[in-house]
C-alpha cells in the first residue's frame, strides 16, 4: 500500500486525501513523533497506511501547518548539470559523472516558508528529491529503488554570485543560505507513482511557467544516483539528493528572485509547495 508522509506542526504524520493521522497515536506509541525517527520507520508506513480506514483523523491538513517532512536530514547531496537542457542553457558540457556537491542540512525549509534573499543574484530551481530509506551500502541499480523511502519536492534556492565567487565554483555554500532549500509538501512512497522514472515537474515565478520538464529526461536517474552514491559512502534514511533542475532558470536572462516574488513548484503525483522570497 504506498503512504504520504507529512511533517504536521513538527510531528510525524500519514496523510490521506485531505486528512492527517498522528503516526505515534496511530501506532500505539511504536513510532516517534519525531519525523527523523520515524522516517527510519518507513517501510512500516505501508501497512499502517493501509490501516487509515479504521482510524479517526487528526484534521485536516492547512498549509500553514505543513513543516519540511525531513526537517534534519543527516546529509543533503544536490546533483548539478543533471538535465541536457539545462547544461546547455547553462553553457556547460555534459558531465560524464554526476556533479555532486553539498546542499547543507541547515538550508533546509518547509513547503510554504519563506526564502530569505539575501543579495541580488537569486535564482529558483525546481528539482525532485530522493528521500533514502534505509541503510545503503554499494546497492546495483536494479536493487536502488527499494531502498528509497520516497520522493519530495525541493527548490535548490542559489545564490549565483556566491556559487560562482570561488573557483572551482562553491557550490556547497552558493546553495546553502538559510532558508535556502524548501522541500516538501508530503514524501509519497515510489508505489504510488505508475513510473517513479518519469514524473512532470513545473516552476511558476508569480504565476508565469519558467521550468516544464519530465524527470525521465535526467541524465543520471534516480536509481543511477542512489548506488553512485552509495560505493562512495554508506546513506542513511532521512538523507536527500536533490536530483538536478530542468531547462529555464533565471541566471542566463539575468531574471533573478527578488522581495514578494512567489515561487511554486510542482512534481507530478506529489503536490505542490509555494515559498515566497522576502
Ligand atoms: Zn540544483
Amino acid at each position: 500500500m504506498p503512504f504520504s508522509f507529512a511533517n504536521v506542526d513538527g510531528r510525524a504524520c500519514l496523510v490521506e486525501d485531505d486528512s492527517y493521522f498522528d503516526l505515534e497515536r496511530i501506532s500505539q506509541g511504536s513510532i516517534s513523533a519525531d519525523p527523523m525517527q520515524a522516517i527510519a520507520r518507513n517501510t512500516e508506513f505501508h501497512e499502517l497506511a493501509a490501516s487509515l480506514g479504521s482510524h479517526e483523523s487528526d484534521g485536516v491538513v492547512s498549509e500553514t501547518r505543513l513543516r519540511a517532512p525531513v526537517p534534519r536530514p543527516r546529509n543533503s547531496f544536490g546533483v548539478g548539470l543533471n538535465y541536457k537542457d539545462h547544461a546547455e542553457e547553462s553553457k556547460m558540457d555534459l558531465p560524464k559523472v554526476p556533479v555532486v556537491f553539498t546542499k547543507y542540512p541547515s538550508c533546509i525549509a518547509g513547503p510554504y516558508d519563506a526564502v530569505l534573499l539575501r543579495g541580488d543574484s537569486n535564482d529558483y530551481e525546481a528539482e525532485l528529491v530522493v528521500v533514502i530509506g534505509q541503510t545503503t551500502r554499494d546497492v546495483a541499480y536494479d536493487q536502488a529503488w527499494s531502498h528509497v523511502a520516497g520522493l519530495t519536492i525541493g527548490q535548490d534556492v542559489s545564490d549565483r554570485a556566491l556559487q560562482l565567487a570561488a573557483r572551482p565554483a562553491h557550490f556547497g555554500l552558493g546553495k546553502s543560505r538559510d532558508t535556502y532549500g524548501p522541500t516538501g509538501p508530503v514524501l509519497v512512497s515510489p508505489d504510488n507513482f505508475d513510473d517513479p522514472n518519469d514524473l512532470s515537474i513545473t516552476c511558476d515565478i508569480n504565476g508565469e511557467r519558467r521550468q516544464d520538464a519530465r524527470t525521465s529526461s535526467l541524465i543520471f536517474d534516480v536509481p543511477f544516483l542512489v548506488s553512485y552514491l552509495s560505493e562512495i559512502m554508506t546513506l542513511e534514511a532521512g538523507d536527500l539528493i536533490f536530483t538536478g533542475t530542468p531547462a529555464g532558470v533565471g541566471m542566463p536572462d539575468k531574471r533573478f528572485l527578488k522581495a514578494g516574488d512567489v515561487i511554486r513548484t510542482t512534481v507530478g503525483g506529489i503536490g505542490a509547495m509555494e515559498n515566497t522570497c522576502q
